[in-house]
């Protein structure tokens, strides 16, 4: 920790029992593991998982209370079949699941356990330090008449501190869910910095990088009141992440210059853009580029900044 982060935990005022910790979530395709996570964290949701390849631990969302500080964790190579049989990726989810304080292992209760979920269980296992919490999801599929063969089905895999029935769709148990969570997790700081757990943070690098790219083809011949919003930054589970940028000009013969004869000068521009979004957060980008005009758009300057927007600096 450096002393900037230090500075941030003492400033923060914490309460003495202030927990914290890293959760990994474990679970095979399709049980439900992002629903949940967008049902904890919703709006809230920040993505650090973008760094350039630099940790093993993929970062899925932070979530932050006055009382805890929740870090949620993938766990790679085990939900993914692409690499399921690679040594590598599964010594790889090891080690995630063996720094993790808690270990959240997700199943779809509507249907008996798998060779996978075997396969899961067995890895948590041998690797987890810290407690396992077995989350039941998908209840509402499940006919009351086969809940008690398959929950003693789940609950034969493995050693379980704790587990829970749940639906991520309906809602149910979730509230139940986290405070068992937070429950497991050691008495500590908050790591991540309430204003960094957004991905704002990204979005006003993305916009500056597009900006960027604007002034750098367009010669000139656009002035720098030029202004890119990101509208939408959507990280999804398969495929690049979704970006969608406006970029303001103050004029009608402005929007020409940036689009370009038949839009090449914006191709130009979001190619550009792309591949320098693409080397700063390490993954693909799908880049969607909209010119706007916006008449003297600076004098609201003030409220969208307000707002978060990421606004170019006056030069
Ligand atoms: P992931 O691959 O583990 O991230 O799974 P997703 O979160 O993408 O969910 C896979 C599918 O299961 C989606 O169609 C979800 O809407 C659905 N799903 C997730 N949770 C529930 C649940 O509690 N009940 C029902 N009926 N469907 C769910
Ligand atoms: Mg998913």
């Amino acid at each position: 920790m450096n002393e900037k982060d230090a500075e941030l935990l003492v400033r923060e005022d914490l309460p003495a029992d202030h927990r914290s910790g890293f959760v990994a979530l474990a679970g095979k395709p399709n049980v439900g593991k992002s629903t949940l996570m967008n049902a904890f964290l919703g709006q809230k949701v920040a993505i650090v998982s973008s760094k350039p390849q630099t940790t093993r631990t993929r970062i899925l969302g932070i979530l932050t209370r006055p009382d805890a500080q929740v870090i949620f964790v993938d766990t790679p190579g085990v939900h993914d079949p692409r690499h399921k049989l690679g040594e590598f990726m599964v010594q790889t989810a090891a080690q995630v699941i063996a720094d993790s304080d808690v270990v959240l292992f997700l199943a779809d209760v509507s249907e008996l356990p798998s060779q996978e979920d075997h396969q899961l269980a067995e890895l948590i296992a041998q690797s987890a330090r810290g407690q396992v919490i077995l989350g039941l999801n998908k209840m509402d599929l499940l006919s009351p008449d086969r809940v008690k063969e398959h929950v003693e089905a789940y609950l034969a895999l493995a050693q379980f501190q704790d587990w829970l029935l749940l639906s991520a769709t309906r809602g149910d148990n979730l509230d139940l869910l986290l405070e068992r969570i937070i429950g497991a997790l050691p008495i500590g700081p908050r790591y991540y910095p309430e204003e960094q757990v957004t991905d704002q943070h990204l979005r006003t690098l993305a916009a500056e990088l597009i900006r960027e790219q604007v002034l750098h083809f367009t010669h000139q011949e656009v002035p720098h009141s030029v202004a890119v919003q990101v509208q939408r930054f959507e990280e999804r589970e398969e495929g690049p992440i979704y970006i969608e940028a406006h970029i303001f000009v103050e004029r009608e013969s402005q929007k020409g210059i940036v689009i370009g004869g038949g839009g090449r000068m914006l191709k130009q521009i979001g190619q550009a853009a792309r591949r320098e979004i693409e080397r700063l957060l390490g993954q693909q980008v799908y880049l969607d580029l909209w010119v706007k005009t916006r008449y003297k758009w600076r004098r609201n300057e003030r409220e969208l900044r307000r707002l978060g927007y990421a606004l170019p600096r006056r030069r």
